[in-house]
């Protein structure tokens, strides 16, 4: 039977396809160590968890709206003021899925058929497969030396652009936009008429002296064309609860509530119940994660530091180490040649047990995503196998 050309053109999640990979490997008993998973290791609060439990006892177990409970929008309204300075009523907030579950609102909702979206290399992998989704193009963006402009940002731009994608705290680089990258792009969105779609996901996850600009923030004008989308995923370690959230003017708000009611109705009405008591409870929690991803971070950036053919940017955001392997590439390993850093992630997970996210799906194939989203001494084991794998090519 035929399948549509539409799914036939997408490519399926590699982080979740590397960490299901590494997950299973584990399970059977094999000794691996896993640097591909997206998602913080702990366990999410107790409180928050506390706060599911009552919502089951007390039985709020029925559809709610099917952008959110009113509560849970409001709590939403304040953590924008709280944190991010911007007023937002809550008509202007979707409560969804998780975030990816927003993104994919936003671009069904603002994308005709051959609408082309500009999207910083390196990207998180789902941009572009969700672009393609909505029937748009996705347009890809080389920074140059890692920094946006705007000469960069107008050269891609057409006719048929709609949108750019702004990820900052940025999967997989964690690279932080400076300010005057976000007024590149908030010049380039005015000027061609463009939505900005800004996820700010690893918002809470910054490090030195990194700090967070909305870039919705910079002006009435351009927040009036930004759509924020945010969650409780990252901050909170709630990945398996799957609350994400948008905020924006109040006419996209109403498409994307009505694309959601056709597709999946209200989120879970008990995750939204704990992403509830996270915005609202303590935040202590948030810091002491962070806290624990920077000395991790630190660790590993010192070690990469120390090892042959491979090179990065210090992350400043987020929990992902992007190293550029291209010296590695060319090489060979126990007689094979490695082309790619898909070869050489391969060779790594199959000689030596450790699993990292090749290159390609963020728009790099030279460079390989390792994320420091786990324990210490899985960190200091796994670097040590990744220092004897690259002594051993030639
Ligand atoms: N944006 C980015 C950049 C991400 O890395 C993720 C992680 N999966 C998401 C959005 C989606 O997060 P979630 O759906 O868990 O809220
Ligand atoms: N965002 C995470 C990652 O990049 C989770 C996996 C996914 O949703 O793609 O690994």
């Amino acid at each position: 039977m035929k399948l549509s050309r539409k799914a036939m053109g997408i490519t399926p999640s590699p982080t979740l396809a590397i960490d299901a990979r590494a997950k299973q490997m584990k399970k059977e008993g094999i000794d691996i160590i896993g640097f591909g998973a997206g998602e913080p290791d702990f366990d999410t609060p107790l409180h928050i968890r506390e706060a599911a439990e009552a919502a089951i006892r007390e039985g709020f177990t029925r559809y709610t709206a099917v952008s959110g409970i009113p509560e849970l929008k409001e709590a939403i309204c304040a953590k924008l003021w709280r944190d991010n300075g911007l007023h937002y009523t809550p008509d202007q907030v979707v409560v969804s899925n998780g975030a990816k579950h927003s993104l994919a609102n936003i671009f069904t909702a603002i994308l005709d058929p051959g609408d082309e979206v500009l999207i910083p290399v390196p990207y998180w992998v789902s941009y572009p497969e969700q672009v393609k989704l909505a029937d748009g193009v996705p347009v890809f963006v080389d920074p140059e030396q890692g920094a946006l402009t705007v000469d960069l940002l107008h050269k891609q731009v057409t006719p048929r652009t709609r949108a750019i994608v702004i990820n900052s705290p940025g999967n997989p680089s964690g690279q932080v936009y400076s300010r005057a990258e976000l007024a590149a792009v908030a010049e380039c969105a005015v000027k061609n008429d463009l939505w900005i779609v800004a996820d700010e996901v690893y918002e809470k996850l910054l490090y030195g002296t990194a700090e967070h600009v909305s870039i919705a923030s910079l002006s009435d004008e351009i927040k009036a064309r930004t759509v924020i989308v945010n969650g409780v995923s990252k901050a909170y370690a709630m990945t398996g609860w799957r609350i994400g959230y948008t905020a924006s003017e109040p006419k996209l708000a109403v498409a994307m509530d009505s694309i959601q009611s056709h597709l999946t109705s209200n989120p879970n009405s008990i995750a939204q119940k704990a992403a509830l008591a996270a915005l609202q409870g303590p935040q202590e929690c948030v810091e002491e994660m962070r806290r624990v991803f920077d000395e991790r971070r630190i660790y590993m950036c010192e070690r990469i530091s120390q090892m042959p053919l491979l090179s990065y940017r210090e992350p400043q955001g987020a929990f992902y180490l992007f190293a550029d392997a291209t010296q590695a590439c060319g090489r060979s390993f126990r007689g094979s040649v490695i082309k790619d850093a898909d070869d050489l992630a391969a060779l790594l997970l199959e000689h030596y047990r450790v699993a990292a996210v090749p290159g390609r799906g963020f728009g790099a194939p030279n460079c390989l995503r390792l994320s420091y989203a786990t324990y210490m001494e899985n960190i200091r084991e796994g670097m040590d196998r990744l220092a004897a794998f690259l002594h051993e090519l030639q």
